[in-house]
């Protein structure tokens, strides 16, 4: 543990979503392994699960009565209206201790929380945990602010690629599917006028031209990526994983599995996060995709998703392929077996695959996933896109493809080249002295 030097408080509230909840634990991290005192809030149903304190952070619980809604859509404002009710009174308690509160950093699609932070007298700080490209496309899409029209097929926004429509977060197209959705992410804008700080989970080189498109219109912090320490600088000794999972991995049946497997970079490994759902078409699809790939796979098929597994499947599986509920994601990515990501380019997947130099089959789902795979194949050219057809359904042949693509061709070769590229990189901008590590700094000392 840390020494705590710092009596100034620092208070991190995510919202409780697995791909939310780890980049902000991670960065409380780094904020500790300064001697800052840190606190996590984390809704009460779900802290129950997890350990009392990670590492060198705390964990403070916010209680509830009723459940979260299921509904997407309804919990952003289930927890909008519990966190107004609890938050004056969990400052209030911690600010009678011996380290007053003095920063709340929020997850930036809560932005009603500077509000709160100011009336309470302390300084807020956004925190985005999806990349700054996908930020600088709110931005200049925002349809409050924005004049871009999306009559054509091809969107030009300073600073990023040509995007095909398809290539923007779905939210933005979309426009009668998630009404709800669609208005919480524009309001993210907010924050670049409210916010006392802006922290982003990326990093200058891997974004370059975007962000320093925005630094010329707002003082942003990359601070990224925030994959914990063991697998980038290896400075903070403890920080060996993200700590809090709201689903139980099988470590032990995954890890031994690809021990058994004698060659080197020889599983593709598939998972689509804690929420992207597959139709059951597009299950059985990638389920023969993946039998006919030639390669062994880790498939990750959460406990919801089981039932829309092809009868048999199961059983035909032998040693070819392991399907689990849930894994240890940044072990098997590091581990010498893997050879591939088969990912819904979720960021934190992303991220994770970038920072350990894992090649990428990239099927995206929704939200911000299209344009994170656009960047994969096109911009850091780690990995390639798979083509849907006509009916949204990627085939079993395509799936094979480029599986094989990745695996096997001379392609795959460029794609492992660059991934190594990046994977140096990454460590280097968290590393002591590089842009992320020097950001985090700067806060800390502006706090103290
Ligand atoms: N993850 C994991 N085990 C799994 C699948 C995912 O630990 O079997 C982690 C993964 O490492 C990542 C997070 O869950 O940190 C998922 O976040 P991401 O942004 O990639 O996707 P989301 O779940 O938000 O769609």
């Amino acid at each position: 543990m840390e020494e705590i030097t710092n009596k100034d408080h620092v208070l991190v509230l995510p919202f409780p979503m697995q791909g939310h909840i780890n980049p902000m634990v991670q960065f409380s991290k780094r904020l500790a392994s300064r001697g800052v005192k840190v606190t996590i809030l984390i809704i009460e149903s779900i802290c129950k699960n997890m350990p009392k304190a990670s590492g060198s952070i705390n964990i403070e619980s916010i209680p509830h009565d009723d459940s979260p809604p299921e509904n997407i859509d309804k919990s952003f404002e289930w927890f909008h209206v519990l966190v107004s009710k609890t938050l004056t009174k969990i400052i209030e308690k911690l600010s009678y201790s011996e380290y007053p509160v003095k920063v709340l950093v929020y997850d930036s699609i809560s932005t009603w929380a500077i509000d709160i932070a100011h009336q309470l007298g302390l300084k807020g700080a956004a925190f985005f945990t999806q990349s700054c490209s996908i930020s600088a496309i709110y931005y200049h899409m925002d349809p409050e602010i924005s004049k871009i029209p999306l009559d054509g097929s091809l969107v030009s926004l300073p600073s990023l690629p040509l995007l095909e429509k398809e290539e923007l977060p779905s939210f933005i197209c979309e426009i009668d599917l998630y009404p709800a959705i669609k208005e919480l992410v524009f309001s993210q804008n907010i924050n670049f006028k409210k916010a006392d700080w802006l922290f982003f989970n990326t990093f200058d080189v891997l974004e370059k031209e975007v962000v320093d498109w925005m630094r010329t219109k707002y003082p942003i912090k990359t601070i990224g990526p925030t994959i914990p320490s063991m697998y980038l600088d290896k400075r903070l000794k403890e920080d060996e994983e993200y700590g809090l999972s709201l689903f139980k991995p099988n470590d032990e049946v995954c890890m031994k599995w690809l021990d058994s497997r004698e060659t080197a970079a020889s599983v593709v490994y598939v998972s689509f996060g804690s929420l992207a759902t597959l139709g059951e078409i597009q299950m059985e699809e990638l389920a023969s995709g993946l039998m006919t790939s030639n390669c062994y796979f880790l498939w990750v098929v959460r406990a919801t998703e089981e039932n829309k597994l092809p009868k048999e499947f199961m059983s035909k599986l032998s040693e070819k392929g392991l399907v689990v509920k849930w894994c240890p994601q940044l072990d098997v990515l590091a581990h010498r077996a893997v050879g591939c990501f088969f990912t819904h380019c979720g960021w934190n997947s992303t991220l994770e695959a970038l920072s350990l130099g894992v090649p990428m089959v990239a099927m995206p789902h929704w939200s911000d996933q299209p344009t994170n795979a656009k960047f994969i194949s096109d911009v850091w050219q780690t990995g390639i896109r798979v083509k849907a057809g006509e009916n949204g359904v990627v085939t079993r042949d395509e799936i094979a493809h480029s599986i094989r693509e990745v695996m096997e061709e001379k392609k795959g070769i460029m794609l492992k080249e660059n991934a190594t590229k990046w994977k140096i990189l990454a460590k280097e901008a968290v590393d002591e002295g590089g842009s992320s590590d020097k950001n985090i700094e700067e806060f800390v000392s502006s706090i103290m």
